[in-house]
This record gives C-alpha cells, structure tokens and sequence, in this order.
C-alpha cells in the first residue's frame, strides 16, 4: 500500500490509538491501530493529499514518533510539488491542498490536518478560529523552501488552546496519551 511510503506508518506508534484518525470508527485490526488509519481511510488520506487543489503534495516524509515533529519541505523544480508527513485526514477545507509559508487557505489545510493528526477533532479545530491561530504562528511563518514544526510546540499549543466543552479540561495531546 502506497501509505506504507509516507508519515503515516512506519515508525508511527500510534499503536494504542482505537479510532481511526480519519473518520472517528473505532479500529480492531492491529495494523490499522499501529496506523491511527482504517485500511479504506489510509487508503483515502494518501490519495486525497494527491489529488485536491493541484494534486502535487506527496506523503514521503518519515514520521519521527519520538519528536512528532512536522516535517515538510518544497521541491526545488516544482513550487506546487510539496512533501509532507502528514496525511490529509480532511479535505473539507475549500478542497485545498497543503501549503505553508503564507496565510492562506492551502496553509490552513495543513494547520487543520495537522491538529486532526495529533487527535484534535475537527470540531474543535476550527471553533474559535483556532486553526488560524495554529496557522499563523506555526505554518505560515515556515520558510517558502520548507522547515520544521517541532512536536513539543504542537503539543503545548494544543494543550493551551484546546478545551473540552462542559469539562473544563484541555484532551492530553496524542504523544502522552501514548507514552
Ligand atoms: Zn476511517
């Protein structure tokens, strides 16, 4: 399976994930728990970031679990050819394709399928305007050519900024959840 290639297995330790990060069903085959995915959705994630928008972005870029670092970077020979290692879990943003490095709609595909990726729901993702929040500070301020966001800054912005309507308390980020 292509999405074998990309961030959204290998070294991914999604292992004690239950639910498919994609579609919210709960997972019993062991390899789509150590995924995060069901098969039709890994499936999905993998086609959707190749075919919205421009249908250049390509999911080749190790998940580190260790860092959860977001890794993306531009190809030097296509500006529209972009290499992530997140998979596209929503392409209901405008149908856009993931960008980084301005603020606009393609950067803001990527904060929302981010945060989905480390758990947020996609609710709480764009209530309050949090996914511009995200985008902003962390995706549009990226170098053109590509960078890093690293896991840590990931998980303290969502520890801060997302609560849970009617407990008071904000969702243990995915990595210590796991740990
Ligand atoms: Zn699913």
């Amino acid at each position: 399976m292509v999405v074998e290639q990309g961030g959204a297995t290998g070294t991914v330790a999604w292992e004690e994930i239950g639910e498919c990060r994609r579609c919210g069903r709960s997972l019993s085959d062991k390899e789509s728990r150590r995924r995060g995915l069901g098969p039709v959705c890994a499936t999905k994630a993998v086609a959707d970031l190749a075919s919205v928008s421009n249908g250049k972005d390509v999911l080749d870029v190790p998940w580190e679990a260790a860092t959860g670092d977001v890794v993306c970077w531009r190809s030097e020979h296509d500006p529209y050819e972009i290499h992530v290692n997140v998979p596209m879990l929503d392409s209901a943003w405008k149908n856009s394709s993931f960008e980084f490095g301005y603020g606009g709609t393609g950067p803001a595909a990527f904060a929302l399928n981010i945060l989905m990726w480390y758990g947020v729901s996609k609710r709480d993702a764009l209530a309050n305007g949090r996914v511009h929040d995200f985008k902003f500070r962390y995706v549009a301020t990226l170098p053109r050519e590509g960078g890093v966001i690293p896991g840590a800054a990931i998980r303290a912005w969502i520890a801060e900024h997302i609560v849970r309507p009617g407990t008071g308390a904000a969702p243990a980020p995915v990595q210590e959840r796991l740990a």
